[in-house]
């Protein structure tokens, strides 16, 4: 049961204090230090188990001025007691979201892996950066051999390869799009724009993630020079339309440079073929990313691999998300290179008061100056931990039920077709489908219904909201109006939980 956030009580020694008597303001003050933050992981704790209790909503919906009201959020001029910290902690997670409760369908990163969550909590104790192994040695050498190991499983001809942690899979594509830059124009770092003769282009298909096209207009192409390239039905992008749009623009005197192929679109979850692309690639000599933010984590099923993600080894950089389909807590986003010593040329501007060339050991674990960034987060060891515990076999497991859930859903939809309409057979977790009120439930499938439809779904969002039972996203897209896009990537997610998403969308909606 969720707890009453008063309930959180210090010893009455304790409760009155403040900052300045725990650590590491009083030396003498262990005791009530640790009872300060056991109060506090008992308030996380609750909320672990409030999060994983179906009967326990997903979220207490306040609009914003609503929600300012309930809250005391102003930062004060003295500072409050440790009671009041206590009860701060859990009245903000008392207006989280739960975003790890089984009924939360609503995001790519859906599910609260207790394992990774252990390991963040390490991490956020260990409070150190990334930038050089003198500051983390332990959390450097995990990096190498997560990213070695996550290279290994890409393809055979990627372990001399380079990789590196990135927050987020838009700064991940980000990268891939730098180095592509730096491999063909090395010079480009240096002097700058005017060593390219000539417009650069890259493509990508028009379901690709909004963070690709935004490398255009972030590294100076333009957004026109992003091509989108159609895609078929299912939303994968069409070889041939890409071939025709690369010749076009090579008519036009222009570069093309790179293409970004999708492995799991955001919306729809579908593939782009990889081996076709490939060869238009080499064809034209252009760099090949795939974004794998989202389905890169099927490269650790034999069974689901292939052949969503053929030809894989084939490209120059991968971008994959574990805090997607892995679970692994946010954030957790990786890029991988083919090459090694990209990264590293393309970035490094040698700042001497961090990357010194005469320390005390080998300085090639000194990863800070691969990146565009001075400090990093440590994202590594909650992956690190949750590997560890789950094995390359448990991962495989997680991916294979997953499909396998999403699989149900499918079947329990066609089952019901007065009520839903599945959109398309998925590649992968994500589900597109509307839901049909009583009303229209005689009515022809027709562009006009589909409209009518379209209208349903923020009215039904808002009311899965307002009772907090059940959420699921949906948007539009632009070939149809509004639709749901069910997404199971989280552990707890069972076929029950699946029957009660339909049931419970039946109930909340029939009468709309
Ligand atoms: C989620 C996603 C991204 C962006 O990842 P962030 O970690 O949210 O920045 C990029 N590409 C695809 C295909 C995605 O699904």
């Amino acid at each position: 049961m969720a707890q009453n956030t008063s309930n959180y009580k210090l010893s009455a020694a304790a409760g009155n204090l403040r900052y300045n008597d725990i650590l590491p303001y009083k030396v003498e003050s262990g005791g009530v230090t640790r009872e300060f933050l056991q109060k506090v992981i008992d308030v996380l704790l609750d909320f672990v188990n409030d999060t994983n209790d179906r009967n326990e909503k997903i979220l207490d919906f306040h609009h914003p001025e609503e929600m300012q009201k309930l809250l005391d959020l102003q930062v004060p001029n003295e500072g409050v007691s440790l009671q009041q910290l206590v009860h701060d902690c859990a009245t903000t997670l008392k207006y989280q979201v739960k975003t790890g409760h089984p009924r939360f369908f609503n995001q790519l990163s859906c599910g609260l892996d207790l394992v990774s969550m252990a390991g963040e909590w390490l991490t956020a104790t260990a409070n150190t950066n990334m930038f050089t192994y003198e500051i983390a040695p332990v959390f450097i050498l995990m990096e190498n051999v997560v990213m070695t190991h996550m290279r290994e499983i890409i393809g055979k001809n990627w372990v001399n390869g380079d990789s590196i942690l990135a927050p987020g899979g838009s700064i991940s594509n980000l990268y891939a799009f730098l180095a592509a830059r730096h491999k063909m124009f090395p010079n480009y770092k240096e002097k700058g724009i005017a060593t390219i003769q000539g417009q650069l282009v890259m493509f990508t298909s028009d379901q690709s993630h909004y963070s690709v096209k935004s490398c255009a207009s972030v590294c100076g192409l333009g957004t026109d020079n992003c091509v989108m390239v159609a895609s078929d039905e299912q939303g994968r992008m069409i070889p041939s339309e890409l071939e025709r749009l690369v010749v076009e623009r090579k008519n036009r005197g222009h570069i093309p440079f790179f293409v970004a192929v999708t492995a799991g679109t955001t919306v729809l979850g579908a593939f782009d073929p990889i081996n076709e692309i490939a060869d238009i690639c080499e064809k034209y000599g252009m760099w090949l990313h795939v974004d794998a933010a989202w389905g890169g984590g099927l490269l650790l099923s034999k069974k689901n691999r292939n052949p969503r993600l053929l030809g894989v080894e084939r490209a120059d950089s991968v971008t994959w998300n574990p805090h997607k389909l892995m679970g692994a807590l946010l954030q957790c986003s990786t890029i991988h290179f083919k090459e090694d010593g990209l990264l590293m040329s393309c970035n490094q501007m040698s700042a001497d008061y961090l990357f010194m060339q005469d320390k005390l050991y080998d300085i090639k674990y000194d990863t800070g100056d691969k990146v565009i960034q001075c400090g990093r987060h440590n994202d590594i060891f909650k992956l690190w931990l949750q590997w560890r515990a789950k094995g390359d076999h448990g991962f495989e497991e997680h991916m294979d039920r997953l499909l396998e859930l999403t699989d149900f859903m499918v079947k329990r939809i066609r089952d019901q077709p007065d009520k839903f309409y599945l959109i398309l057979e998925p590649e992968l977790v994500n589900v597109s489908f509307w839901y049909i009120p009583t009303r229209l439930r005689r009515m022809p499938h027709s562009p006009s219904r589909e409209q009518e439809l379209g209208k349903m779904c923020p009215i039904l969002k808002a009311r899965m909201m307002q009772t907090g039972t059940l959420m699921v996203g949906y948007q539009p897209d632009d070939r149809r109006p509004n639709f749901f896009r069910n997404i199971i990537s989280s552990a707890a997610v069972t076929e029950k939980d699946i029957d009660f998403l339909l049931n419970e969308m039946d109930r909340l909606g029939h009468d709309l």
